[in-house]
């Protein structure tokens, strides 16, 4: 295979070379850091070479992209969105920061179910046309990779339409995305209303929406927003343990609320992830480590709901692998750009830089099944590269939030400038 191009003399290049595993402890903090290197790139999308610039010896004439004075690190991965949705909930920003509580806001017609309204109106084009501007604002900050979550459906047809249309993104744009059916994400008006009982809402996901998803082969992961006010153990355990005979992958919205028993869950099932975590004591680390549960911090929900941050700090003590991501929605957080996130789990979940960057990253790949693809810089791996405009990574968390992104790959392809190549 020729190479196509050539990252060289990068400053930095972050390889975070090692096992396909989700790096736990200490291990988080080990980038395996080359300097003066440089990355090739085949014309297949891979990386065909890493290593010390002046060692560089590769076929043919391929394009060489000057690097010197930047850090080249893997793109981001971003393991947990609720990217398609219509409509938006900027009203409630400004309700929110009048000091409005949920309630007064649910009252006025906001809160998830004004998601799940606009929602089931939209057709599968505006979905897809909705949430692909969204991610192209995500590649421009370095997300080459996402999965992406339905729940503002609580039916069947807008359940499988969201994730109809996060299939077709992938498929249309070139696009590395997973997806996870949420529809336990909250209960629809006629629970609310007492027209049926929550658990017929459960029986309905277990026996039609769930099995439809995967007959269909639109979902790869099944998640519950088990939490005070949302579903109970027992609810999230029937909807976890249908969908684990159905074969879908675990993942899990819990103790954001409250200490509601959903971090144990995901840990009694063998969940891949447990979500959000504010709210749990040293038991539950206990039990998430010893399950090879990964953690995921979600610290921009922290950030813009005014809530505590997990404390990420003792979850990598007690050995918990962690991961990071945006939690992307209408609602609770929408910020979209993950490096930015990464600074707040620094600053919120007292991660240190290395060990963010290791949790946006290689262990938010191993939470997709996708540790053989992205998430490090190693021969063979997809050319999903994040080049930075700083020879310091921990520009990432210093300067949060700068537009250092100075190129983005996926699959060897510039993802960054989509809108001028569309314009050319
Ligand atoms: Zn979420």
């Amino acid at each position: 295979m020729s190479v196509a191009f050539v990252l060289h003399r990068a400053a930095k290049v972050l390889t975070l070379a090692g096992p396909q595993r989700p790096r736990r402890g200490r291990e988080m903090s080990d980038l395996c850091i080359l300097e003066d290197a440089s990355v090739a790139v085949d014309e297949d999308g891979r990386i065909a070479w890493v290593g010390s610039a002046h060692n560089l010896d590769v076929p043919g004439d391929p394009e060489i992209v000057d690097c010197r004075g930047k850090t080249i690190l893997p793109a981001f991965v971003d393991a947990h969105t609720h990217l398609v949705y219509a409509g938006d909930r900027k009203d409630e920003l400004e309700m929110r920061l009048s000091g409005a509580d949920y309630e007064a806001i649910f009252a006025a017609g906001g809160g998830i179910l004004a998601s799940v309204r606009a929602t089931r109106s939209a057709d599968e084009d505006a979905l897809v046309t909705a949430t692909r501007s969204r991610i192209r604002r995500m590649l421009r900050a370095g997300t080459t990779t996402f999965e992406i979550k339905s729940g503002y459906g609580l039916e069947p047809a807008t359940e499988l339409r969201q994730l109809a249309a996060a299939r077709r993104l992938a498929r249309e744009d070139g696009l590395r995305i997973r997806t996870t059916c949420l529809a336990a994400h909250a209960f629809p008006e006629d629970v609310r209303d007492g027209r049926r009982t929550a658990d017929d809402f459960v029986s309905e996901i277990c026996e039609t929406i769930l099995p439809a998803a995967v007959r269909e082969g639109l979902a790869d992961y099944a998640d519950v927003f088990c939490d005070r006010g949302a579903f109970s153990v027992e609810q999230a355990r029937r909807v976890l343990a249908r969908a684990k005979e159905l074969g879908l992958g675990l993942r899990v919205h819990a103790n954001e609320l409250g200490p509601t028993g959903g971090a144990r869950l995901a840990a009694e099932l063998g969940a891949l992830t447990a979500d959000h975590l504010l709210f749990v004591d040293d038991d539950d680390r206990r039990a998430l480590a010893r399950a090879g549960v990964t953690a995921v911090l979600l610290p921009g929900t922290s950030l813009v709901l005014g809530k505590p941050f997990a404390d990420g700090r003792a979850l990598i003590e007690a050995g918990v692998p962690v991961a990071v991501a945006t939690d992307s929605n209408p609602g609770s957080c929408a910020l979209e750009n993950l490096g930015l996130v990464l600074a707040l789990a620094c600053y919120g979940n007292r991660l240190s830089p290395a060990e963010a960057i290791v949790a946006a990253t290689h262990n938010a790949a191993c939470t997709l099944g996708l540790a053989h693809e992205v998430g490090r810089v190693e021969p063979t791996m997809a050319a999903d590269l994040l080049v930075l405009d700083t020879d310091d990574p921990r520009d990432l968390v210093y300067h949060a939030g700068s537009p250092l992104a100075w190129a983005v790959y996926c699959r060897g392809r510039r993802v960054d400038r989509l809108d001028e190549a569309a314009k050319s």
